[in-house]
C-alpha cells in the first residue's frame, strides 16, 4: 500500500467477506475453500448456510452463520449477509458463492483504488445490457406494473459494495425488507441487489473484468494473468468442465474439478501443502 495521497491504508480487516453455501455443498465445495483462499482471510470471512454442521463449525468458529428452518433456509441469505455486514462495522461488503476462489491480495489492491466513503458497487455483469423487470407497486396496482431496467453484478462472480452505498440501501435491503423488495421484481437475490442500488438508491454498477463466474469460458484467461484476478470459479458448461487453465503443481487427477489447489499454490507458494520446488 502506498501512503499518500490516502493516509489510511486499507487492510483485509476492513473487508467483510460473505460466502453463500448450502448443506449439500459443505463437503464438496467449502472444504476446498477452507483449505485454500479462506486460510488467507480467515478472520474476515463469514459463511452463510442453511443447516448446522459440526465439522464446518469446527473450522469456521463464530464466523459460521447457520440456521435450520429459519429465514436463512428460505433463500434469505443475502439479507442475513447484509445485516451481518452492517453490524460488523467493516468498510466493504463482498459477496461470493461457494464455487468462487477469491484472491485476498488482488481484492485488497482493487478496493484500495476506491474509498468506502463513496458509493461503490463493483462486479461483473452477466448480461451485456441492463435487465428489464416489471415492478409491482407496493399498493398492489398490478394492473399497470411499471417497467424498470438496471444493471446487476452476477452473484456467481462475486461483487463488492462500499459501506457508504450499503448504508443508503438499508430501507430496502436490511432485515425483512430484502425479501419484500425482491418480491417487487420477482428475481433472484443478486438481481435484487442491482435493483436496489440502481433503481432505489440511484447508484451505478462499475463493471470490473477481474471478477469471473463459470458463465464465461475460464480457459480464456491467460495463466500469466491469474495472479491479478480478484475472483475465479469453476463449473460445468455444455457437459464440459469449465475450469481455469493451469498446468501445475497438481496434476488434473489430483486437483480435478476446480484447479483451485493448483491456483492457490501458484498465488501463495509458501502454503505448507504446496510442493516446495522453488529455490533453484
Ligand atoms: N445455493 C444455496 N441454496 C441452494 C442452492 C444453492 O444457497 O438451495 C448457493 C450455492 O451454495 C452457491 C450459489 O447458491 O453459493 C449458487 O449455486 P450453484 O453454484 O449450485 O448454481 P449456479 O447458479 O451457479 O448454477
Ligand atoms: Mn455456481
Amino acid at each position: 500500500c502506498s501512503p499518500p495521497p490516502r493516509s489510511l491504508c486499507l487492510t483485509l480487516g476492513d473487508i467483510f467477506i460473505a460466502v453463500k453455501t448450502t448443506k449439500r455443498f459443505h463437503q464438496s465445495r467449502m472444504e476446498l475453500l477452507l483449505d485454500t483462499w479462506i486460510s488467507r482471510a480467515r478472520e474476515q470471512t463469514y459463511v452463510f448456510t442453511d443447516e448446522e454442521d459440526d465439522a464446518l463449525k469446527r473450522r469456521m468458529g463464530n464466523n459460521l452463520c447457520s440456521a435450520e428452518h429459519s429465514h436463512l433456509a428460505l433463500s434469505c441469505k443475502m439479507a442475513a449477509e447484509f445485516d451481518a455486514f452492517l453490524a460488523s462495522g467493516r468498510s466493504w461488503f463482498c459477496h461470493l458463492d461457494d464455487d468462487n476462489y477469491l484472491n485476498p491480495r488482488a481484492l485488497l489492491k482493487l478496493l484500495s483504488s476506491y474509498s468506502a466513503t463513496w458509493d461503490i458497487y463493483l462486479g461483473k455483469p452477466s448480461l451485456n445490457r441492463p435487465i428489464w423487470a416489471s415492478e409491482i407497486l407496493p399498493n398492489n396496482q398490478t394492473v399497470h406494473p411499471k417497467s424498470v431496467h438496471f444493471w446487476f453484478a452476477t452473484g456467481g462472480a462475486g461483487f463488492c459494495i462500499s459501506r457508504k452505498l450499503a448504508s443508503k440501501m438499508v430501507p430496502w435491503a436490511s432485515g425483512r425488507n430484502f425479501l419484500s423488495t425482491s418480491e417487487l421484481i420477482r428475481l433472484p437475490d443478486d438481481c435484487t441487489v442491482g435493483y436496489i442500488i440502481e433503481c432505489k438508491v440511484g447508484g451505478q454498477l462499475l463493471p470490473n473484468p477481474l471478477f469471473h463466474s463459470h458463465l464465461e469460458n475460464l480457459q480464456l484467461i491467460p495463466a500469466s494473468l491469474l495472479t491479478q484476478q480478484v475472483t475465479l470459479s469453476y463449473g460445468v458448461f455444455e457437459n464440459k468442465l469449465n475450469v481455469i487453465e493451469l498446468s501445475g503443481p497438481f496434476s488434473p487427477q489430483e486437483d480435478p474439478s476446480s484447479r483451485f489447489r493448483s491456483l492457490h499454490c501458484h498465488l501463495y507458494p509458501d502454503t505448507s501443502w504446496c510442493l516446495q520446488t522453488v529455490g533453484w
